[in-house]
């Protein structure tokens, strides 16, 4: 379709809705190749709002491998918004992508990125408003190929009868071989059912209608899939700015963390590249920030450096670095000071547990004192305010270690005014304790809701008295649908699409959300989401998603958390 007709089409449902530019295209740095005449074609779906779809980083990889290879092309779509779906139900038009205008249904693969559990329904709802049956099972040799990669991937099965084949571990390598197998069996006249078990035969993918063991993809870091311009929004999205990913992976494995045990080997860019991509994407994009993308950015070796030469580079514009995450035990004076010469970005600091007896267990291996060093550092460096990450429900947990929450706070405060410094403003977000899947806590139980509810009334009463300190819970209702679904089995495919039937849609954000309608469908079929979230898993049992190969040792989970329970019972 072209512009011009789309814009005719269209028209009523764009002038009544909120931002009708999240459906238009068209933004700068789009690739807008040519549909028609591409060999093999890929529509990047984001089952989530278009604000936090066009700042996801994996898509902003894959859109450009697949769009710099001459006979490919990747366009993108993401979710609607309310406002927008219900005229365009109405209307009868086809759900078209961002950039060519193609209906959804016409592509030879939609490849779908699974960040967060509670997308599941949308992405069927996304399945639908294309006409593309919601069943693998029942698409016919006309409908696209439907992939999903991202971190719900390391368990496909409560979605497996959905898609025809998921993406595990690093999909740039994997995405380009099936469409490269797909381009070639095309050409000899393989049918879907036969490209689809091909592409069963690709290392780190899983097929679930030809179920086998299968070991994650691993890729390279390599300089040239590492994109140095993305599409600009016609608003401001979550994260406007040059993202260059530093390093992938981190080695300290805290028993909770999925994307440390799941992004292993730790692979690092070199200085001169990262130098490089982020010049270059600044050039290209006109941002005012660029982001230094790693788990933990400081843990890369030559972080300081790298900062000192893109601040000389700088030091004329407005342009200025922000660090996602890091470490507190690897933050330095001359660090804070570095960052501290472009702007003043916010400081954030990952205790995850109030005590060290709790950050021991969660194998988190950060002092009290790393913690108020990094803290000092900041506020010396000019930065008035910290955030502070720590995390509630944590296996093990005590009471004294929530009150060793409010402990630190207590210390941040008497530590800065013995060295005559203005006490920070502290923001604290504290999210519920979820055990994921390839992590030694898989096995724990998360707590009750009434549990959790006890011990946030705890942590705002210790707290009330501390004028500095801001504290923002995570939703503890979504918290345990996240473990019911991360941890689930098959069984959850009836449920997912019973949920999906009820209307549910974009329910990772609270306005849609409705725990109620979750506990009644679980209910209808024979299951008690707060059972299945609070239940300890046994260490002798093989679990659920273990037909997924990470390469570790057979051992390496139980071990890891039958430490955590040893140092716990010796505390
Ligand atoms: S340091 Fe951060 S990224 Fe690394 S394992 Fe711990 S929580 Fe995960």
């Amino acid at each position: 379709m072209n512009k011009q007709t789309f814009f005719e089409k269209y028209d009523y449902i764009l002038k009544n809705c909120t931002k009708p530019s999240r459906y238009i295209g068209g933004e700068f740095l789009s690739a807008n190749k040519d549909f028609a005449s591409a060999e093999v074609t890929m529509a990047l779906a984001f089952p989530d709002k278009y604000e936090i779809g066009i700042s996801n980083f994996g898509h902003k990889i894959l859109y450009k491998i697949i769009n710099d290879r001459a006979n490919f092309m990747a366009d993108r779509i993401y979710a609607p918004e309310i406002d927008y779906l219900e005229n365009f139900e109405k209307s009868g038009l086809p759900f078209c992508t961002l950039e060519a205008k193609v209906p959804l249904v016409e592509f030879d693969f939609v490849g779908f990125a699974l960040q967060y559990e509670l997308s599941y329904t949308t992405l069927l709802k996304m399945l639908e408003l294309a006409g593309i049956p919601l069943l693998s099972a029942d698409r016919e040799e006309n409908h696209p190929i439907i992939l999903s990669g991202g971190p719900c991937a390391y368990n496909p099965l409560p979605i497996s009868d959905f898609i025809d084949a998921f993406l595990i571990g690093d999909g740039e390598d994997s995405t380009l071989e099936i469409m490269d197998l797909y381009k070639e069996m095309k050409s000899q006249g393989a049918t879907r059912a036969e490209i689809i078990k091909a592409i069963s035969d690709i290392e780190g993918v899983y097929v679930p209608a030809h179920h086998r063991e299968v070991t994650k993809r691993i890729a390279r870091l390599e300089y040239h899939t590492a994109p140095t311009k993305s599409p600009i929004p016609h608003f401001e999205s979550v994260h406007d700015r040059a993202t260059v990913e530093i390093r992938r992976g981190c080695s300290r494995l805290c028993r909770f963390c999925q994307s440390a045990h799941t992004n292993l080997p730790i692979r690092e860019r070199k200085k001169e590249d990262v130098i490089s991509l982020v010049k270059d994407y600044v050039k290209n994009t006109g941002y005012s920030e660029y982001s230094l993308l790693s788990l933990s950015s400081n843990d890369h070796t030559q972080i300081e450096d790298i900062i000192f030469e893109l601040n000389d580079y700088f030091k004329n514009t407005d342009v200025s670095v922000s660090l996602p995450s890091q470490r507190a035990d690897k933050f330095s004076l001359r660090l804070a000071n570095l960052m501290q010469e472009v702007r003043k970005s916010a400081v954030t600091i990952a205790p995850e547990a109030g005590t060290q007896r709790l950050r021991d267990i969660i194998k988190k291996n950060l002092t009290t004192e790393q913690i108020l060093n990094a803290t000092v550092a900041s506020v010396e460096a000019g930065w008035k305010k910290i955030k502070y990450y720590l995390m509630i429900g944590l296996p093990y947990e005590t009471y004294d270690d929530i009150a060793g929450i409010a402990g630190l706070f207590a210390d941040v405060r008497r530590t800065c005014m013995e060295r005559g410094l203005k006490v920070p403003q502290i923001t604290c977000s504290i999210s519920i304790f979820v055990p994921k899947p390839f992590t030694p806590f898989a096995y724990a139980p998360q707590n009750s809701l009434e549990q959790i509810a006890e011990k946030i009334k705890f942590l705002k009463e210790k707290c009330a008295s501390m004028r500095n300190v801001k504290l923002n819970f995570h939703h503890s209702k979504l918290s345990q649908v996240e473990a019911f679904l991360t941890r689930g089995d098959k069984r959850l495919n009836n449920f997912i699409y019973d949920l999906y039937k009820s209307g549910s849609y974009l329910d990772s954000w609270d306005e849609n959300f409705d725990y109620e309608k979750y506990v009644e469908i679980a209910r209808n079929n024979n299951l008690d989401i707060e059972l299945e979230a609070t239940k300890e898993f046994s260490p002798e049992n093989e679990l659920p998603w273990e037909f997924i190969n990470l390469n570790y040792d057979k051992n390496y989970f139980k071990n890891e958390y039958q430490k955590a329970k040893d140092l716990a019972d010796a505390t």
